[in-house]
């Protein structure tokens, strides 16, 4: 699934570029960001290459779900009782890499709205 994708996130999952996956499974995989914007600062993607929420289609409904659910995993699992999930859709809305990832983001006081 990730033969065709020219992103970063397509390399991290073809393992030319190390992550340490701290989820993988057969529809996605966790790693920490590498700019950490917080304590704990976590990225979910899917293996299915979708450049963002723009490109969704219906049929991928349970795959967005199912990155939802991988999310609240990890960042319980980094020992968060509260977090963020973001997705940034298109490069106005802060989105640098195209493959459509969540953000987890946690471990001090969010202000809200964000920049
Ligand atoms: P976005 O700006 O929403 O597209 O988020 C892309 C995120 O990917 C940024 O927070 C980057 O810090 C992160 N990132 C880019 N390259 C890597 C990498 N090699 N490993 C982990 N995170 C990365």
């Amino acid at each position: 699934m990730a033969e065709n994708n020219p992103t970063i996130f397509g390399s991290i999952l073809r393992g030319e570029i190390p992550a340490e996956r701290i989820h993988d499974d057969e529809h996605c995989i966790a790693f920490a960001d590498i700019q950490p914007q917080a304590p704990v600062h976590l990225l979910v993607i899917p293996r299915q290459h979708i450049p963002s929420l723009k490109e969704a289609q219906p049929t991928d409904g349970a795959l967005l779900g199912h990155l939802l659910l991988v999310a609240a995993k990890v960042a319980k699992d980094a020992g968060l009782q509260d977090w963020r999930t973001v997705i940034n859709t298109g490069a106005e809305a802060g989105q640098t890499v195209f493959h459509l990832h969540v953000h987890v983001i946690g471990g001090r006081p969010l202000a809200w709205p964000p920049g």
